[in-house]
């Protein structure tokens, strides 16, 4: 039988054959998968007789499985590499794999085999896995004539080469701002401990060198009490990728309008959003438009509450600017709510939320997770091997703390793709969460909590979703806009009391975070949701405009500030560029829109959930086995309504954005 003549391969990871730390062995281990891609297909091709599941989309999705773990490893070693010639060969390697990507889409004879294969009699899967990568050859432009065909493929060649540039330049684009020593009041003493002065070799002044890295940035724009520091702080994070990325975005804006055009769509948001649960750039105002009027009064009663208190505290204030609005949300918390976010840092230590985090999840989906002595790209990642009822069910790499030239974000990332019977699963975590050196207990905010159960929601999905069995259809093979699903669904978990008890304890004394604490971290957290819906709405919006107009008529800055006027009462800062580090307009493009759509979808989900028994609940069984167990076994649509047993609606996050107000009620009778 053909299956077992489809070879697993053996150099399953880059770094097992010297691919992280040598740009040759990296190069060496793509060409390996590159040439059993290319095996493959020439096999897929040269089938004699009626084409068969067995026969031909056997081979194809062997072809695929080549494709995705080289662009997966090459992926990450381009954002994680410690040495910079690899980082760049990483960059090539992955510039080369989407060029074979764009050329397999492109492929005729390929589509044609595809297309004649009988799946009459195939599980529903197969016969979803077969039409949707059919619908995806039409959408590429397979149909067209050869000529039309080799330029979208240079087209491709030229937006995948941008948009690998406008990550990288983000990545590598850190600043550094200087401080005075007195300019640092407000930040934690932990903070302080880690940013001592030094003596400035020419003024010999005492001053503080802080970075845009996260954990430098985030403090400083919630806690500085001083304006001009967290001025500096916003431009310097804000440009850290300008003003290269300014000409690399036009033309990269230009190139995917110019593929959308040749395609015979109006837009490339058209283009983009015509595979997606939304189905077109249409339906996604309409759903923005929704949005927009639902969070307009909230966003408004919450802007004039915390610019009243401002107010009060510093007369001479006439408005709050984008880069002081954390710095007097934290404020009007800590009044409001009697809850200073400085007070839990010490109770999330991050070895202890690491531990809450897998335990919460071990539970909620009934796995085991076991440390693991398999080899990573670095040795400050730790890898975890995953176990269903004694089954070995994959493997998960965490590499969570800011080093020299790594990417800078937090994200979840495919290390292997999961095909039941040839591979596990393999999923990393690469996040830039303080902490990771000896002497310091990586003291976290809780947003940074939020985000730690986000990205493990993620890795989940890769994992659970990882036994299919097509490699076409595994893990986060849904349609785009269903991904951020499964990760705003575990964010909901840290609201649970019992659960963040289970792991919330201070780092000095052991002291479990109190009660009192955690309803007050609560009730401040539920305030300024709707302001939050808006600040989504302007970069959902500006990534669907940028993509849904003529591109030669574009003018970032002024656009962007439209939008950002449109949406946020907080006064505009002259200088931001942020469209310059907008990272998610290289892989969401237009599709930014995906992060709201699927909060309602999740909190709706959430909401199927037993609050007194979160964890031990049948939801979370039904929850794995009808969403996370499917991968992109079938359409988003069909999850959604196989889950609540009805298409989702608005009703929970209704609740979710008027709770702030609602609990200041008198409580029904
Ligand atoms: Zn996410």
């Amino acid at each position: 039988m053909l299956t077992e003549a489809i070879a697993v391969t053996q150099d399953l990871h880059a770094w097992e054959t010297g691919g992280a730390e040598n740009a040759e062995a990296l190069s060496a281990w793509v060409g390996a998968r590159l040439a059993e891609h290319e095996a493959a297909l020439a096999r897929l091709l040269t089938v004699a007789g009626p084409r068969t599941v067995e026969n031909t989309l056997r081979l194809y999705d062997a072809a695929i499985e080549q494709l995705s773990l080289a662009g997966a490893q090459a992926g990450i070693l381009n954002s994680v590499a410690a040495d910079k010639a690899v980082r760049d060969q990483a960059q090539l390697e992955a510039q080369r794999v989407a060029m074979a990507g764009s050329a397999l889409s492109l492929n005729r004879p390929v589509y044609e085999a595809l297309a004649a294969v009988d799946i009459a009699d195939a599980s529903s899967a197969t016969r979803h896995f077969v039409e949707r990568t059919l619908l995806g050859y039409r959408l590429a432009g397979v149909d067209k004539d050869q000529a039309t065909r080799d330029h979208l493929h240079s087209l491709h060649e030229k937006a995948t080469r941008l948009a690998l540039e406008f990550s990288r330049n983000i990545q590598e684009g850190g600043k550094t701002i200087e401080a005075a020593p007195s300019e640092l009041a407000g930040l934690p003493p932990d903070y302080l401990a880690r940013h001592p002065a030094k003596n400035n070799e020419t003024t010999g002044e005492e001053q503080v060198i802080l970075t845009t890295d996260q954990p430098d940035m985030q403090p400083v724009m919630t806690f500085a009490a001083n304006a001009g520091l967290r001025e500096r702080m916003f431009l310097a994070y804000n440009t850290r990728a300008y003003p290269a990325n300014k000409q690399i975005l036009l033309d990269l804006l230009a190139t995917r309008q110019e593929i959308a055009t040749v395609l015979g769509f109006r837009s490339w948001a058209d283009l983009a959003t015509a595979d997606q649960m939304m189905g077109s750039a249409a339906n996604v105002r309409e759903f923005l438009a929704r949005l927009e009027q639902a969070s307009r009064e909230g966003a408004r009663r919450e802007h004039e509450q915390v610019l009243a208190f401002a107010r009060q505290r510093q007369p001479d204030l006439t408005s709050i600017d984008i880069a002081s609005r954390g710095y007097w949300y934290e404020q009007f918390r800590r009044a409001e709510f009697d809850f200073d976010s400085q007070s839990v840092r010490p109770y999330f230590p991050y070895d202890n939320v690491e531990a809450g985090v897998l335990d919460t999840a071990a539970r909620l989906f009934k796995v085991e997770f076991r440390r693991s002595t398999a080899q990573a790209w670095h040795p400050a990642v730790s890898v975890y091997e995953v176990f269903d009822e004694g089954r070995h069910a994959g493997r998960f790499y965490l590499d969570m703390h800011p080093r020299e030239g790594k990417d800078k974000w937090f994200s979840a990332a495919p290390v292997t793709t999961g095909v039941r019977g040839r591979y596990l699963p393999e999923a990393a975590l690469i996040c830039n969460f303080a902490g990771g050196e000896a002497d310091d207990p990586g003291l976290m905010q809780y947003s940074d909590v939020v985000t730690f159960f986000h990205e493990f929601g993620h890795l989940m999905h890769a994992i659970l979703g990882g036994n299919t069995e097509w490699a076409g259809v595994s893990g986060f093979a849904t349609e785009g806009d269903f991904i951020e699903v499964p990760s705003q669904m575990l964010e909901e978990f840290f609201r649970d009391e019992k659960l963040l008890q289970a792991f919330a304890r201070h780092y000095q004394t052991g002291e479990i975070l109190p009660a009192e604490v955690f309803r007050k971290m609560k009730g401040a957290g539920a305030f300024g949701r709707a302001d939050w819906i808006r600040s989504q709405l302007y970069y959902t919006t500006l990534s669907l405009d940028l993509h849904d107009q003529n591109p030669a008529a574009i003018d970032l800055d002024r656009i962007t500030r439209q939008f950002y006027e449109f949406f946020q009462p907080w006064n505009w800062l002259e200088g931001n560029r942020m469209y310059a580090s907008f990272g998610h307009l290289t892989g969401y493009s237009s599709n930014y829109y995906t992060y709201a759509f699927d909060k309602v979808i999740a909190l709706d989900f959430f909401a199927q959930f037993d609050p007194a028994d979160l964890l031990g609940c049948e939801a979370g069984a039904r929850y794995r086995k009808t969403v996370l167990e499917q991968g992109g076994s079938k359409p988003g649509r069909e999850m959604v309504r196989d889950f609540l047993g009805r298409d989702e609606d608005f009703a929970a996050f209704s609740r979710w954005l008027n709770e702030e107000f609602e609990s200041s009620l008198p409580a029904p009778a």
